[in-house]
């Protein structure tokens, strides 16, 4: 039996990224980002009032104080998105409001609250620097200059960005197509009436919340009895659809574990057939026209477990992200923990952080079908031995990240 280690070197080998498109930019959200984007514009395309007030020269404030305020007299309105045409002159000043471009002449803004004014002219109390209240032309970024480097991860601020800078669509990373198909004759809908001897699907469901956090185009083909010929069929129409193909269950040694069999029938390359990882032992991963497929086990906890530490990464080089390994941290073991000897324990916890330290503390059983456990955690720790003590020190991580 492979090693996680061995497991995921595997898989990253075999993943190449995917390619790219060019996409409306809100649908660009998340995604990786391929290209460089330079400017085509200053930011701001004009100097412009940051206050609303009255543009002046600053040189007219000079002797301006409490006792002898300067007066200027007010030569008309500016509003945002106006343009004035005129020159200001000495002794003149613009009433001017918050976006609005500053007028020829004028080198300052005085902030309305700062002044006393009627509808002639507009008393100063205080000498106003040059530049005061003004964000000049190209302040925030120059025509030509560049504003956004290919590779990094697409966040809501960017997508304002690329709108300031005129840009309606960006090239992105393409996301993978992820199939779910779910296997087993027990399975039935969440919709459905629970009746003897069944069970509700519920891998369907948290695989496609797995796929679609990380943003990936996700199809669920349904649940599939366990009939090699329905199988073979919806696995043949899954490689002609998807770039990743995902089963659950079928893929241990029971009389209608059919996953393996499929693949062998349809020509793929199985790479391996089960990993030293607790929960997930039975996990076969393969290789078919470049697609990827993962046969996950069936039991829930291995199916997140699985998903996490192969699919999840896979996916993001797909998808061009350069962070694509979960990130660990240590973590102080908060009390005893036992593990399975042989193989690599993912034990679901809750970490806590104190003083800077983080430590783990059980949540409930680690039976590998039992979901509620997942849902009481924050964390796994990964454990390699079979008794670990508390105070012990081991690596962990966030789940879900
Ligand atoms: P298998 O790997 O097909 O032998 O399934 C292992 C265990 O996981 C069995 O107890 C199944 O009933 C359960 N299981 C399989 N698929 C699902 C699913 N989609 N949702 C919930 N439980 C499942
Ligand atoms: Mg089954």
């Amino acid at each position: 039996m492979i090693t996680i280690e061995e497991a995921l070197e595997i898989v990253l080998k075999e993943t190449k990224v995917l390619g790219f498109e060019t996409v409306n930019i809100l649908n660009s959200l998340n995604k990786v980002l391929a290209e460089d984007i330079y400017s085509k514009d200053n930011l701001p395309p004009f100097d412009k009032s940051a206050m609303d007030g009255y543009a002046i020269i600053s040189d007219d404030t000079e002797n301006a104080s409490e006792e002898k305020p300067v007066k200027l007299k007010i030569k008309g309105t500016i509003k945002a998105g106006d343009f004035y045409k005129g020159q200001l002159k000495c002794g003149e000043a613009l009433k001017i409001m918050t976006g609005a471009p500053v007028p020829n002449g004028a080198d300052a803004v005085i902030q309305i609250e700062n002044v006393e004014a009627d509808n002639e002219e507009v008393a100063i109390f205080n000498p106003v620097e040059k530049n005061k209240n003004i964000l000049n032309l190209g302040e925030e970024i120059k025509k030509g200059d560049i504003a956004l480097l290919s590779g990094m991860t697409i966040r809501p601020s960017e997508i304002g960005l690329m709108a300031s800078l005129g840009f309606s669509s960006a090239k992105v990373f393409k996301v993978p197509k992820m199939i779910v198909i779910t296997t087993g004759d027990e399975l039935i809908d969440v919709s459905e009436e629970l009746i003897s001897g069944k069970i509700r699907d519920c891998n369907g469901y948290s695989l496609m919340a797995l796929g679609k956090n990380l943003q990936a185009d996700v199809k669920f083909y349904g649940i599939v009895r366990d009939d090699m010929d329905v199988l073979f069929k919806k696995m043949q129409e899954a490689f002609e659809e998807g770039d990743i193909i995902i089963t659950s269950g079928g893929v241990s040694a029971g009389d209608y574990d059919f996953v393996e069999n499929c693949l062998k029938e349809l020509g793929a390359d199985i790479k391996f057939s089960s990993v030293a990882i607790k929960p997930g032992k039975p996990f076969t991963f393969a290789k078919y026209k470049d697609k990827l497929f993962f046969g996950l086990p069936g039991n829930p906890l291995a199916v997140i477990n699985t998903f996490e530490q192969f699919v999840s990464p896979a996916a993001k080089k797909m998808m061009g992200k350069s962070d694509i390994h979960n990130k660990q941290f240590k973590v102080i073991l908060g009390e005893d923990f036992k593990s399975v000897k042989g193989r690599t324990n993912y034990v679901y916890v809750n970490i806590e952080e104190k003083d800077g330290i983080y430590y783990a503390y059980k949540v409930g059983s680690q039976s590998s079908n039992q979901l509620l456990t997942i849902s009481k955690a924050n964390g796994i720790i990964i454990l390699d031995k079979e008794m670990v003590k508390a105070g012990e020190e081991v690596n962990g991580r966030f789940i879900f990240k």
